[in-house]
């Protein structure tokens, strides 16, 4: 019974996202055990982002009540200085006739006076409330700083998530002339991850997705991208890297992992060592995304059948087996 659940379940139930329907369609009909985990991993696929849409929407009504308010009192102070203006048009013509007395010209003046004091205290009040508004948009900004963070974000590990690793390929794709760029896609994946987790619990396997993105984040450099793809498996996209580079980072990244002893925090338990398998694939100019994920896949798939705790490598496209 915790809300993300709940809403998973609500939504489904409610039959407003079709994506949410079909999922939980597909494991119910195939039997599957819908864990909570399963039910956190479909929120955070597909619902999450509606949390954050509310928090954009509330940042954007805040931002057109601000600007309305400034509005308001930039109007209140254009009258004002208007109706001051025509006041001294009057006073000046006044004075120019000579047709007043002493007494009448003391007056005036006075009232001159008087508008000027109410002019400074409007200005000041503009200033004040244009200061509280510019206020108010900076932590505005900073609010929806924030969000598009956390959009970007996996919330368990703090990697970039699906989405953002989405988006970052697409664009690195796109990059280079002529030839097209190059650049590496990598992807690992948690090996026997299931039984650690039916042996240790949930929160320790957590807990190693931690520790694993973490030592992943320290392998990496520059404007190399460690993502979460999904569950216990990462993608890693290296701009600018050929295969065999690739490779070596890929194979650092294993052993880095392979090293770090996993123990219980709470109970400081020595918990054994954990592995991921690896599959690296070089781009190719021409194909698609889809194709170089793929590539990368088939070489994990190897890289698991070959036994696990290694990396392999994709051959390129037309040729048939993966080598290790
Ligand atoms: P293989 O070596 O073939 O990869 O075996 P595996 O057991 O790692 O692979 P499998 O796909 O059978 O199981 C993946 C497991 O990862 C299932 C699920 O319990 C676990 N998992 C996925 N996401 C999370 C998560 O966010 N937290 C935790 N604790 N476990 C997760
Ligand atoms: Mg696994
Ligand atoms: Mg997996």
């Amino acid at each position: 019974p915790i809300p993300e659940i709940f809403e998973l379940w609500y939504v489904y139930y409610s039959e407003e996202n079709a994506e949410v329907t079909r999922a939980l369609d597909i494991l119910i009909a195939s039997k599957q055990k819908i864990s909570n985990e399963r039910c956190q991993e479909l929120h955070q696929r597909f619902l999450s982002d509606s949390s954050q849409n509310e928090k954009v929407k509330q940042a954007g009504d805040k931002i057109q009540s601000t600007i309305k308010d400034v509005n308001t009192i930039v109007n209140n102070v254009k009258d004002a200085t208007s109706k001051f203006n025509s006041s001294l048009t009057d006073v000046s013509e006044k004075l120019e006739t000579g047709e007043m007395t002493k007494d009448q010209v003391q007056m005036v003046v006075k009232k001159v006076m008087t508008g000027t004091q109410d002019m400074i205290k409007q200005n000041q009040v503009l200033e004040q409330e244009l200061s509280k508004s510019s206020k108010a948009m900076k932590e505005l900004q900073r609010d929806l700083e924030q969000v598009r963070k956390e959009a970007l974000t996996d919330s368990l590990t703090g990697l970039a998530n699906r989405k953002s690793f989405d988006t970052e390929i697409n664009r690195i794709s796109k990059e280079g002339e002529g030839g097209g760029p190059v650049f590496s896609l990598v992807m690992m994946d948690i090996d026997y991850f299931k039984s650690f987790n039916d042996n240790y619990g949930h929160q320790v396997g957590d807990q190693v997705l931690r520790l694993v993105a973490r030592t992943l984040v320290e392998g990496v450099k520059g404007r190399d991208v460690a993502a979460r793809f999904g569950g216990e498996e990462f993608a890693l996209i290296f701009p600018e890297t050929n295969l065999a580079g690739a490779l070596k980072v890929a194979e650092a990244l294993r052993k880095a992992v392979a090293a770090k002893e996993v123990i219980n925090r709470n109970t400081g338990d020595k918990l054994g060592r954990i592995t991921l398998s690896g599959g690296a694939a070089q781009f190719v100019a021409g194909e698609s995304v889809e194709d170089l994920i793929e590539r990368a896949d088939a070489a994990l798939y190897t890289a698991k059948h070959n036994g696990r705790n290694q990396v392999a490598a994709a051959p390129m496209p037309g040729h048939k087996k993966a080598a290790s």
